[in-house]
């Protein structure tokens, strides 16, 4: 295996790439960064660039004779999503559309896509299957089903073997402490209520406590980055031994509350985090659990990290070891 890592320098990019280098596959890691930190790629081999640059992929490929490619490299922000969509449109549709070009034109076939349950949208019921309607109710959700439906045609006229993972809400950090997340500006609700716990910002704001739930507040399901990574590998493994191309739920199956999620993280801290309720975010569903039955299932996947509070815990280490994230690098 040859694997060619899209976005290698992003959060679960580099957590997918010091996972594979760790278990001793030929992994280079390619990012622009443009939102990718440097000092997060743990592989001998980095290239800097885009998704746009057909010669430098072309180039890539070749060079390191690459068979199998993991495209993480994506804006994935829902709220920046709905400000900017054609920002959304050009990285996460034109983009790929020009990297599955290139393999194809290189006869690379294998493709693990990092896709989201923001393609769901508000779902009819949890846990979510696969097989549900698709309704996103935002931008970067859309742009993601978008790919889905452009890679099941590329599949079926081109031979494009591909597995896209939607992927609920990825959290924590590895244990060794030396890569976590690290987003600037930071918008997810983890890493936001630790900068709060640490002193970094003032408070913890709530997008809505009138959602239609137990305490009001949005419930997601956390998954751990690590346990996210190693569902890359056993999709890729699958391709490589013949699973025809495939779509797959990545989650806990066990949901919390925005509410929950900060009182979780006053016990790893130790202290009260203080907490203001605003107005609901444009595009947020309601309710996100997964049902992860399917990759259970076919792929042997298991999660790792199930307690909550033990997620939060890995995250906490990373920033505070690093409340500037890769800056204190
Ligand atoms: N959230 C919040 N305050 C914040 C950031 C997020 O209340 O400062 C909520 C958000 O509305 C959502 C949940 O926390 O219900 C998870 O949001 P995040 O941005 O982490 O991930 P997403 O679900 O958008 O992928």
């Amino acid at each position: 295996m040859n694997i060619l890592v899209t976005g290698g320098a992003g959060y679960i990019g580099s957590h997918t790439v010091k996972m594979l280098n760790k278990m001793g596959k030929n992994v280079v890691a390619y990012d622009n960064l443009v939102k990718g930190h440097k000092d997060a790629v743990k592989c001998d081999v980095f290239v800097k660039g885009d998704i746009f640059d057909s010669e430098l992929l072309e180039d890539t490929i070749k060079k390191y004779n690459i068979d199998s490619v993991i495209h993480f490299a994506a804006y994935s922000l829902v709220g920046e999503s709905m400000e900017k969509p054609m920002m959304y449109y050009k990285n996460n549709v034109e983009g790929t559309l020009n990297l599955l070009e290139v393999m194809l034109k290189n006869g690379v076939k294998n493709l693990v896509f990092s896709s989201t349950a923001a393609v769901y949208g508000e779902p009819e019921r949890v846990p979510i299957t696969e097989d549900l309607p698709k309704n996103p109710t935002n931008v970067y959700g859309r742009t993601k089903l978008i790919m889905e439906g452009a890679m099941e045609d590329y599949s079926r006229s081109y031979g494009l073997n591909y597995i896209a993972l939607r992927y609920f809400n990825a959290c924590g950090a590895d244990e060794e402490g030396d890569i976590g997340e690290d987003h600037n500006p930071e918008s997810h609700l983890i890493p936001l209520v630790l900068q709060a716990a640490l002193g970094k910002r003032d408070s913890i704001k709530i997008f809505g406590d009138d959602y239609p739930t137990n305490d009001g507040t949005c419930i997601r399901d956390y998954i751990h980055v690590n346990d996210l990574a190693m569902a890359h590998y056993l999709a890729l493994e699958a391709l490589i031994n013949g699973h025809k191309s495939d779509v797959y739920n990545l989650g806990n199956g066990v949901g919390f509350s925005v509410k929950e999620i900060i009182d979780a993280a006053e016990e790893v801290v130790g202290h009260p985090i203080k907490r203001e309720i605003v107005s609901r975010r444009p595009g947020d569903p309601a309710i996100l659990i997964a049902s992860s039955e399917k990759i259970k299932n076919d792929l042997g996947w298991k999660t790792k990290y199930t307690d909550i509070k033990e997620i939060i815990r890995t995250a906490y280490i990373w920033h505070k070891n690093n409340p500037n994230g890769y800056d204190d690098k």
